[in-house]
């Protein structure tokens, strides 16, 4: 059976991807700073793991092998986003935001690479944002992690295609999930009404896409950053 690490699977689009992955034959092991060590349900392993902490990943990537055999699929998808004006940022937000959402992925694709390599296979996905192309007026650390993201995601498609590996990324507009709680019905209804599609995203919306990136039948996609927002960004 295919091995999936996902990074933040215990909610949300993450969430949505373990469930679709593990329904789909895959063993599913999920890092994220809520999963019990150890605790295993509806096929998918939860691990307790800080994506910030490259310590944590390295024992958790170690573990979720242990377990469930070499890594096929990594997802890094565990984020946090952070509102607000530019000037008003901490150093600290900074580095929450541009630690989790870049350096999950960092941490993440550092531990799993070098299996993929000797396998001569693997696949590598990112869940990025619409906001890191395009940027969002007081989201800007947010979009700023996001667009570090894309490049990174589009500089590994080079430098692992030779060894069999394809690296993508998708970047999903509004999505409803916990993140977008923040969120006032008001603000929700804007967004949809701007949206060509007239709605949020849904979770699974996004999930799916990220299976097929992670199946043959996306076999010569690679260095891609594919859109999941109902023609928000076009
Ligand atoms: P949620 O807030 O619903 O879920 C976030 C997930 O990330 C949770 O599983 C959380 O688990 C995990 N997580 C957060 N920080 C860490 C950390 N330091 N270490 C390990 N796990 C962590 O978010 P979404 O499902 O909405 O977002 C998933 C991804 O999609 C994010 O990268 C986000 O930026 C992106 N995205 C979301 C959009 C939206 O509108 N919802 C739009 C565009 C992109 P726990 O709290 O247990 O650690």
């Amino acid at each position: 059976m295919p091995h999936l690490l996902i990074s933040g699977g215990s909610r949300g689009i993450g969430g949505a991807c373990a469930r679709l992955f593990a329904g789909n034959g895959y063993k599913v092991t999920s890092l994220s700073r809520s999963g019990k060590p150890g605790d295993f349900s509806e096929g998918v392993l939860y691990l307790r793991c800080d994506v910030k902490d490259p310590e944590e990943v390295k024992i958790s990537v170690n573990k979720a092998i242990e377990e469930n055999g070499p890594v096929d699929v990594l997802i890094s998808n565990a984020g946090i986003s952070v509102s607000g004006l530019a000037q008003d940022f901490s150093f600290q937000d900074y580095r929450d935001v541009m630690d989790t959402n870049f350096g999950g992925l960092f941490n993440l694709a550092g531990a799993v690479i070098p299996c993929m390599v000797r396998q001569g296979k693997g696949t590598i996905l990112a869940v990025s944002s619409m906001w890191g192309q395009t940027g969002a007026s007081c989201e800007a650390l947010y979009s700023a992690s996001k667009g570090a993201v894309d490049s990174y995601i589009k500089a590994l498609a080079k430098e692992l295609g030779p060894s069999g590996i394809r690296v993508n990324a998708v970047s999903p507009g509004a999505t409803d999930t916990d993140m977008m709680s923040g969120f006032s019905d008001e603000v929700k209804e804007v967004i949809s009404e701007d949206t060509p599609l007239g709605r949020l995203g849904r979770p699974e919306e996004v999930a799916e896409t990220l299976f097929y990136l992670s199946s043959e039948k996306a076999s010569f996609i690679t260095g891609q950053i594919i859109g999941v927002n109902g023609g928000y960004l076009i």
